[in-house]
């Protein structure tokens, strides 16, 4: 299976390739020439598979030019009990006849993010080797918090790559940095940018830009790479768990072989949900996508219109992973539905760029409304669902999964749709303790505690246990303390590099 450019339908390169490049030389992101197939008698035999085979099963047919081994050897070391805490490595709960909670957040860093990071990094490294790359890999990343996190476990101690990543000095909460400076590793790096997520994101960008500072790396044999999720290596192991949710449903007796769910999923850069669209693609039995955003609701109007405009003021939410204004993946669902037409995509991607808006063809928002539902939750309808849900059913979710159930009830409600319905839930409630806590609770409960108390707290509210990596924060070292203004990135890459 080959790969080629949402903007160039032209090229064809192999899967290692692209997950090597990331991007497209024009812009584009990589995207298969077809989408493979799953029989409905292939689904049915994922029920009798673990996760790591089901993940062998879909990721061999999208990544052709691995060998066997090379696939079984990326899933063993990324998909494991000692990582996830758990054989089950993502579990679906069931809340009611019709609700089904997908967990993806048993990793080691309590997010979804970890369902690809585990696995990239060695997808990765295997695809440099098989491409002849023997530079070794330096990943720079700019955080606000979740991905920076999942980035550096997943990189940790992986031979061949190195990873030095950027949080704003004062733009995460204290357990996200908590986490970022107590990290273990023989070849990670953390510093604090002085500025908020722009400030460090454009210094990663300038670096990447930086020709000199490119040859200087080289001279030194080091390559650099990121890990954003318009990597196809980070969208590929997400449609893994879609299947693994509804082999779930079959083997527990829910549905029926054939049988037709609805999706919900809460939506940032649109990466996690245009997952189960593949899996659609391929043949996963899906009645609606339920897109669920935040008060930044670029997508929710954009599903309802057809106009897709950023010209909209930011907000800052509870649910901060989906803060977001500019879903980089939504072009890859955009090149599908206007039937691989690379023109027509480059074409709204410009105007994005240019205008900061475009709208889709008439054949185009048919296909969107046939298919999929958007809606958008605010910080108190959030809240109020994470409340109801822990008083009809015990369950207790995090803040950007309260969004997706908030929306889901809104839909039911309007619609009457009883299908049934698998909500991708995204976080450890646990990670947002702080709202949460104040939505069960409220502010009362959270006055004057620290990070810890709130946790011990949550557990005694939840039932549920506080997630080991977390509660360990507590006694870990601090390993990194270092401070530096966005001109003094480059230097800091450098003295860890041991470079210049
Ligand atoms: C990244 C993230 C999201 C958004 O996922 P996308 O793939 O960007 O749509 C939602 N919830 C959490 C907790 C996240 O970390």
């Amino acid at each position: 299976m080959q790969y080629k450019s949402t903007r160039n339908s032209q090229i064809s390169i192999s899967s290692a390739e692209a997950i090597k490049k990331g991007l497209s030389e024009e812009g584009g992101l990589f995207v298969p020439e077809s989408i493979p197939q799953m029989k409905e008698t292939e689904i049915a035999e994922l029920t009798g598979m673990n996760y790591r085979a089901r993940a062998k099963v879909i990721l061999s047919k999208f990544l052709t030019d691995f060998t066997e081994d090379e696939l079984s050897e990326c899933i063993m070391k990324a998909y494991t009990k000692e990582k996830f805490g758990t054989d089950n490595i993502a579990p679906v709960y069931k809340l009611n006849d019709a609700e089904y909670i997908l967990e993806l957040w048993h990793g080691p860093t309590c997010a979804f993010k970890d369902m690809a990071l585990q696995i990239l990094p060695h997808l990765l490294t295997t695809s440099m080797k098989k491409t002849g790359e023997e530079d070794e890999v330096v990943i720079l990343v700019a955080t606000s918090g979740d991905t920076g996190k999942a980035a550096l476990e997943g990189f940790r101690d992986v031979s061949g790559t190195r990873i030095v990543v950027f949080y704003p000095d004062n733009g995460v909460s204290e357990i996200q940095k908590l986490q970022m400076v107590t990290q273990e590793g023989n070849n990670v790096g953390v510093a604090a940018v002085k500025g908020n997520f722009d400030d460090a994101q454009s210094g990663v960008k300038k670096i990447f830009t930086d020709e000199a500072y490119k040859e200087l790396l080289g001279n030194n044999r080091f390559k650099l790479s990121s890990a954003n999720s318009i990597n196809w290596g980070r969208l590929v192991p997400q449609i893994v768990y879609y299947f693994s949710a509804y082999a779930d449903l079959l083997s527990a007796n829910e549905i029926k072989n054939g049988e037709k769910i609805n999706v919900v999923v809460p939506t940032g850069n649109f990466g996690n949900i245009l997952a189960a669209y593949y899996a659609y693609k391929m043949g996963l039995p899906v009645n609606r996508f339920i897109c669920a955003s935040n008060k930044n609701n670029v997508l929710t109007d954009f599903i309802n219109t057809g106009v897709y405009d950023k010209n909209r003021s930011f907000h800052t939410t509870i649910s901060p992973s989906m803060d977001i204004l500019i879903s980089s993946n939504l072009e890859r669902f955009l090149y599908i539905l206007c039937g691989e037409n690379d023109e027509e995509t480059a074409g709204w991607m410009k105007e994005l760029a240019e205008k900061g808006r475009y709208e889709v063809s008439e054949s185009v928002k048919a296909e969107i409304t046939r298919l999929f539902a958007g809606g958008c939750a605010d910080d108190d309808e959030t809240m109020a669902a994470i409340k109801k849900c822990s008083e009809e059913y015990g369950y207790v979710m995090d803040t950007h999964t309260a969004v997706a159930k908030a929306v889901y009830d809104e839909y039911r409600q309007k619609t009457g749709d009883t299908t049934k319905t698998v909500i991708a839930s995204t976080a450890s409630p646990f990670k947002f303790n702080q709202s949460v806590l104040i939505a069960l609770s409220g502010h009362g409960a959270v006055a004057g505690k620290d990070e810890f108390s709130l946790l011990a707290e949550l557990s005694e509210e939840s039932g549920m246990e506080i997630p080991r990596s977390l509660a360990e924060l507590k006694n870990k070292a601090k390993l990194f303390n270092t401070v530096c203004e966005k001109e003094e990135m480059i230097q800091v890459v450098s003295d860890f590099l041991q470079i210049g």
